[in-house]
């Protein structure tokens, strides 16, 4: 009947290249501007403001 390939645990995901954009609100710690690598910290529940320096809108996490 059931004929699906194993779910034993789950994939990590690299989040490395992991992109994280104003308006998100991807929880605490500290992300860095993909422009001009300004950090910003973030609380969770906090939403990702555009970069204090640049107004780039993108961050990966540190
Ligand atoms: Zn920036």
């Amino acid at each position: 009947m059931i004929d699906m390939p194993a779910l034993t645990g789950r994939r990590k995901i690299s989040m490395s290249e992991k992109i994280y954009k104003t308006g998100m609100t991807p929880g605490s710690g500290t992300y860095d501007c993909t422009n001009c690598h300004t950090k910003v910290h973030l609380g969770s529940g906090d939403t990702m403001p555009p970069c204090p320096k640049c107004t780039n809108n993108e961050f990966t996490k540190e």
